[in-house]
C-alpha cells in the first residue's frame, strides 16, 4: 500500500477509534452484500453502486489489516489460498468439467 494511503487510513483509526472503525467495516461489508444481491435480482444496471461498495469494503479491508497487525499472516493465508486455487484449475479455467468439483474454500 502507498505511504500516504496508509497515512490517511491509520489517521482514520486513531481519530475513529478501532472499535468505531471494525464496525465501520462491518456496515460497508453489508452494504457491498446489498449492493450484489440487487445486482443479482434487482432491475437495471447497478455497477456503479458495486463499484462504490467495493471501493468502501477495500478501504475497511485495509484498516482492519492495520488494526489488527496481520498483513504478513493475511498474505501467507491469501497466497495459500491462491495456490490451492490454481491447483484445481490446473488445466486452466472451463476445464472444471473434466475434474473432481473443487472443496469450498
Ligand atoms: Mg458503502
Amino acid at each position: 500500500m502507498k505511504t500516504n494511503k496508509r497515512k490517511v487510513l491509520r489517521e482514520a483509526i486513531e481519530t475513529y477509534g478501532r472499535e468505531r472503525q471494525i464496525d465501520k467495516a462491518i456496515e460497508e461489508m453489508s452494504e457491498l452484500t446489498k449492493a450484489l444481491l440487487k445486482d443479482r435480482h434487482g432491475n437495471g444496471n447497478h455497477d456503479t453502486e458495486v463499484a462504490e461498495e467495493i471501493a468502501d469494503v477495500l478501504i475497511m479491508v485495509e484498516q482492519l489489516i492495520m488494526i489488527y497487525d496481520n498483513e504478513e499472516e493475511v498474505d501467507k493465508h491469501t497466497n495459500r489460498k491462491i495456490s490451492r486455487l490454481t491447483r484445481r484449475f490446473p488445466n486452466g479455467f472451463g476445464k472444471l468439467e473434466e475434474q473432481e468439483l473443487p472443496e469450498r474454500v
